[in-house]
């Protein structure tokens, strides 16, 4: 078989495995139909992988009204036939996880880590701590397609290397290199929001959305971006830094960039957390100030059960915050005009006060009608978003291959 030969039937199987990623259980007609491949190929190929073990033949009664048809059989990708390491690098704290070839999560860990320490020695902790995982899984490691890594700050997907992470103190770490050397199984490394919005487009509320964002807010504030079936990266990694937008050009705070005014130094959990301080030292008395004298959690639990309670100023501090936000989705809505954007982080934990405003400010600010067009909401996986998203740009790269679909597939 020539090249092109093994070229074309590796991009037939990975169409058909990409159509049993967002459809699960269908017939070869419809596999044929969604792939545009002849019965004829279905039929090799789906053989093919039914002999590797990838995926399973069942018999479905097809209920016609008032009768009853005659059973169809339906394929459908065997999910624990091979599985993805995900890691998730946030600030202070990583996840990592071995998921199947449907995301879902079967063994996971979670460390804290002290901020600014060596990368070096961080890394070297991710890949023990991922050897032991294997190990505790039973999983045979032939099985295992291949490690994604979402890092924090700017990441050069081709060459794995942490360009800048700020929030860490790292520069220049070639993270793919190092866990890939003690790990021996294949790497992609990538910006950590980036991925929680490929979580959503492969496993989440995306799978049917051909243009989407993915809007996070804890530390930092940044985008996804996922754009005709694909992560859209930018020139040079740095799409959907939305944190960055100026929304007070002049007298704003100096954000972590060096730039003044920017959404971040608005809206970020620093930014609100200061603002509740504010409130609290104002009224001493108020519910906020009690909840802050009495906090045993986090900082920012605590505000978010200030505004449980009813503290009317914590609830008028969020719809500011949240009119901030709007104001920036709104502005990506005009550029991008998505179907849909999920928001996460501080977002998603405060859904019921952001998300309202975020909505109303959205249909008064974006262009024309096409802020009623996109949907928005909040992510499901929760805080499990990022190292999901990991694991998706594993299956992704190493299973699915989704980079070699050509684009606008994703719709069929
Ligand atoms: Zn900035």
């Amino acid at each position: 078989m020539g090249s092109n030969q093994v070229t074309a039937k590796s991009h037939n199987i990975r169409s058909i495995l990409k159509a049993l990623l967002y459809h699960q259980q269908i017939s070869r007609v419809e596999l044929a139909k969604f792939t545009s491949l002849t019965p004829a190929t279905i039929s090799n190929l789906v053989n093919e992988l039914l002999s590797q073990g990838l995926v399973r033949e069942n018999g479905i009664e097809m209920v016609i009204s008032p009768r009853v048809g005659r059973p169809r059989m339906t394929v459908e990708l065997i999910q624990d036939a091979r599985f993805a390491v995900g890691v998730h690098i946030g600030i202070g704290e990583y996840q990592i996880v071995i998921t199947n070839l449907l995301a879902n999560i079967i063994f996971s860990t979670t460390r804290k880590f002290e901020v600014c320490s060596p990368a070096e020695i961080i890394i070297q902790e991710i890949v023990t701590q991922i050897d032991n995982l294997i190990v505790q899984s039973g999983i045979t490691k032939t099985l295992i397609v291949g490690i994604g890594v979402g890092a924090s700050g700017l990441v050069n997907v081709e060459t794995g290397v942490n360009i800048n992470a700020p929030n860490l103190c790292w520069n220049h770490i070639p993270i793919r290199e190092l866990i890939h050397q003690g790990t021996g199984l294949p790497v992609i490394v990538d910006n950590n929001v980036r991925l929680m919005c490929l979580a959503e487009a492969m496993f989440g509320e995306g799978k049917t959305a051909n243009v989407m964002a993915f809007v996070y807010a804890r530390v930092g504030v940044g985008a996804g971006l996922f754009v005709s079936g694909k992560l859209f990266r930018g020139m040079a990694a740095g799409a959907g830094e939305i944190g960055h937008s100026i929304m007070i050009p002049d007298g704003g705070e100096k954000c972590s960039c060096g730039n003044y005014g920017c959404l971040e130094t608005l809206v970020s959990q620093k930014a609100i957390i200061r603002s509740a301080k504010h409130l609290a030292e104002a009224n001493p008395a108020g519910i906020l100030a009690q909840k802050f004298d009495d906090c045993q959690t986090s900082e920012m639990d605590c505000v978010f059960s200030a505004a449980k309670d009813g503290d009317e100023e914590v609830l008028q501090m969020f719809a500011e915050k949240a009119r901030y936000f709007g104001i920036a989705l709104a502005n990506l809505i005009n550029i991008l005009n998505p179907n849909l954007i999920v928001l996460g982080g501080i977002l998603g934990q405060g859904e019921e006060y952001f998300l309202p405003e975020i909505k109303k400010v959205v249909k008064d600010y974006s262009f024309s009608h096409l802020g009623d067009q996109v949907k928005i909401c909040v992510s499901g996986f929760g805080q499990k978003t990022g190292v999901i998203g990991a694991s998706a740009l594993a299956l992704s790269t190493y299973f699915y291959n989704l980079s070699e679909i050509p684009e606008q597939e994703k719709s069929f």
